[in-house]
């Protein structure tokens, strides 16, 4: 199943001498239980590509179609229930709630989306199992290391079962071991949850993990290989 599909995606910002071309006319088809790298200097688009992925930026043509649904013609209260419904994101910084543990930050979306307390719970014990972080249910964001806190904010990302996961930089502030343990976690979670995923990332080495890598070239999605 495509979970996430652009075709022909045209953003670009600004106008005459501020006119910046971003996507031209991209297309891109991330299947449920794929990984898909994207990597490309700074300024080239990532971050454009995926929030025009996670419906927080509308393109000025072409479609994005989450699980099947076509957002084009979607209003805003209806690309929000859609994103809620299917989407996951990850940032480079965990955004964490500090005052809250590890285990709560994890519930809090679930409780939010209307699963009862003792389910939502389950779910998120489960999540940090997968993440290898149970055992550190109970601590605050303060409490945890760099890459503990970036699986609390994937075991967040992935709470509510979302057919999509989007990160950007998800391991862009950690050093290269913790970062190889973070990038293998959220694999082994995509896999398991039989999620689509969409990862920006500048390491070379962890895009070689991915089932596929794309750059962005003058405004095209591009495979390539590295
Ligand atoms: P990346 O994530 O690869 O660094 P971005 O998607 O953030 O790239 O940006 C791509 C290009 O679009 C950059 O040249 C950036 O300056 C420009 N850009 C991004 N957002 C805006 C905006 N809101 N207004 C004007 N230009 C923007
Ligand atoms: P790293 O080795 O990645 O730099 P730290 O030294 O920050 O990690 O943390 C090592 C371990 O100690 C982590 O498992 C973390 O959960 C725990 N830890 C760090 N700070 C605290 C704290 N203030 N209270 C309780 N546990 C902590």
């Amino acid at each position: 199943d495509v979970h996430l599909k652009l075709a022909k995606v045209h953003r670009h910002y600004g106008q005459g001498e501020t006119l910046v071309r971003v996507l031209e006319a991209a297309d891109l088809e991330v299947k449920g239980g794929e990984l898909v790298a994207i990597v490309a200097p700074s300024g080239a688009g990532k971050s454009t590509l995926l929030h025009i992925s996670g419906l927080l930026e509308r393109p000025q043509g072409g479609e994005v179609e989450i699980t099947g649904v076509p957002t084009s013609k979607l209003n805003e209260r209806g690309r929000t229930l859609l994103r809620r419904d299917t989407i996951g994101y990850v940032y480079q910084f965990h955004h964490l709630l500090p005052e809250f543990s590890a285990l709560e930050n994890v519930t809090m979306p679930q409780l939010i989306a209307g699963r009862d307390g003792a389910a939502a719970e389950k779910r998120a014990m489960q999540l940090l199992d997968i993440l290898g972080i149970a055992p550190r249910a109970q601590h605050r964001p303060a409490e945890l290391s760099g890459g503990e806190q970036q699986r609390v904010a994937i075991a967040r990302a992935a709470a509510n079962h979302p057919r999509i996961i989007l990160a950007d930089e998800p391991t862009g502030n950690l050093d290269p071991a913790t970062s190889d343990v973070v990038f293998d976690a959220l694999a082994s979670l995509i896999r398991e949850e039989g999620a689509a995923a969409l990862i920006a990332t500048h390491n070379h080495e962890l895009a070689r993990r991915a089932n596929r890598i794309v750059a962005l070239r003058g405004g095209l999605i591009e495979p390539i290989t590295l």
